[in-house]
């Protein structure tokens, strides 16, 4: 099978997609941008053994490429809309190529983010995924808008991506269906992106949790010139690692552990009503804590200091 059979008989899609007046298959995809709206691009690359091991279901990895791509358009408040894959295979094994494109299509359909083209060469197993969305003219929410006062908010649950490595690397007393949603919160995580579209207009600054909450939001703070108070006992933990673990532990998780593709976002007081009527509406997110204007990110526990136990992370300035 050469390079063209490949791309025609496990990536090309010839039904008509919103946006796209050429896709796969021309030297380059040709995209409609919705009327006064700004494209929002992002890239990320997945390499095997050091972003997944090598070893690791390929629809999952597709899965995993597409969704940790398309949380920093969730993070921005863009609709996704197009992707390009660039893939770097040691060989064509049809039926890994049979299993990854599945998944691929899969979250693509889910997401409803259509493929336009890519490249694809031979060498060590690594997985790019450009993806491109769309937000109307001027409202992209950025990492600098955060303001002291503003109220800290995280979507969904953290700490599972680092419970999940445990679960993962060692036999716990956990009942399946708490393993089973451990395991697709690490190998299948969201993005937000529904919940991004809806913080337009109502978060001052916003950023996914790809690294950890607290390296994270140090993110939004060196970008807004300002620092954060959080108030751990508020961190939003599943039920299924409050079985696993101490409550300190989880709150450890919670605030140092990655991979967990949630949104942490900040909103001034003019805006909380707005978030409210988002919440009473099914928005998941919880409030955390309050940007303050002295730099650095304090963390409180019921009233003490709390320390966290991840390394190289200063705490308080
Ligand atoms: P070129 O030599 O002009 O770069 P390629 O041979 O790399 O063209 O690709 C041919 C077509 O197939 C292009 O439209 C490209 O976007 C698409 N393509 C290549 N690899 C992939 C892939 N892995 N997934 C999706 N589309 C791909
Ligand atoms: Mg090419």
């Amino acid at each position: 099978m050469n390079e063209f059979e490949l791309i025609n008989r496990y990536f090309r899609d010839e039904r008509p997609r919103a946006g796209v007046a050429l896709g796969i298959g021309d030297d380059a995809a040709v995209l409609a941008l919705p009327a006064a709206s700004q494209l929002v691009v992002s890239v990320d690359t997945l390499v095997a053994g050091r972003h997944f091991p090598e070893n690791a279901e390929p629809a999952a990895i597709a899965q995993r490429a597409l969704a940790v791509s398309l949380s920093d358009l969730a993070a921005m408040g863009a609709d996704a809309r197009w992707f390009t894959l660039s893939l770097t295979l040691p060989e064509a094994d049809e039926p890994w190529l049979e299993q990854f494109s599945a998944g691929l299509k899969a979250a693509a359909e889910a997401y409803g983010c259509a493929l336009v083209g890519g490249d694809t060469t031979r060498g060590a197993l690594t997985i790019g995924v450009q993806v491109m969305g769309c937000v109307p003219h001027g409202q992209a929410i950025s990492r600098c808008g955060a303001k002291p006062g503003d109220r800290i908010f995280v979507t969904g649950s953290l700490g599972d991506g680092a419970g999940a490595l445990k679960v993962l690397a060692e036999e716990h007393a956990l009942d399946t269906a708490e393993r089973d949603y451990l395991r697709q919160r690490y190998y299948q995580p969201m993005a937000r992106l529904e919940d991004g579209v809806k913080l337009r207009g109502v978060a001052s600054a916003a950023i996914d949790i790809s690294d950890g909450l607290l390296a994270d939001l140090e993110h939004i703070c060196e970008r807004s010139s300002v620092g954060a108070r959080i108030e751990v006992e508020k961190l939003p933990v599943s039920p299924a690692l409050r079985k696993l673990a101490s409550v300190k532990q989880c709150f450890q998780w919670a605030l140092a552990g990655g991979d967990d593709y949630q949104l942490c976002f900040t909103v001034p007081a003019a805006c909380i009503a707005a978030l409210e009527a988002l919440r009473a509406d099914g928005l998941k997110a919880e409030p955390i804590g309050e940007i303050r204007a002295d730099s650095g990110i304090e963390c409180w526990l019921n009233g003490e200091p709390f320390v966290s136990e991840s390394t190289g992370y200063q705490h308080f300035d």
